[in-house]
């Protein structure tokens, strides 16, 4: 699926608006982004079982485009090793993150 056709980011709740060309929207709050990164550190320690634990009240810094492939995401805690391709996200808003 390729990029959605609308993305609104909501500043104040810091959550992710998102539709798609399909009719799929979905609204992801910047915790459950957050949670679901998929940056190698991320990765690796939802491999290990001990996966991130997101401090409540996690919020999103910035988006920076990456190509036409997907977002990079910048979070409140610091981290900006997730890259969110443009499929992941969509899979994501079929059983959005509270
Ligand atoms: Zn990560």
């Amino acid at each position: 699926m390729a990029a959605p056709t609308e993305i609104v980011w909501h500043q104040a709740s810091g959550a992710l608006s998102l539709a798609w060309a399909d009719g799929r929207e979905a609204r992801l709050t910047a915790a459950g982004l957050r949670a679901a990164c998929k940056c190698a550190a991320c990765e690796q320690r939802r491999r290990d079982g001990r996966p991130t634990a997101v401090p409540a009240g996690t919020a999103l810094t910035a988006i920076h485009p990456v190509g036409e492939m997907g977002v990079q995401l910048v979070f409140s805690d610091g981290h900006d090793r997730g890259i969110y391709p443009w499929p992941y996200l969509h899979q994501l808003a079929l059983e959005p993150c509270a």
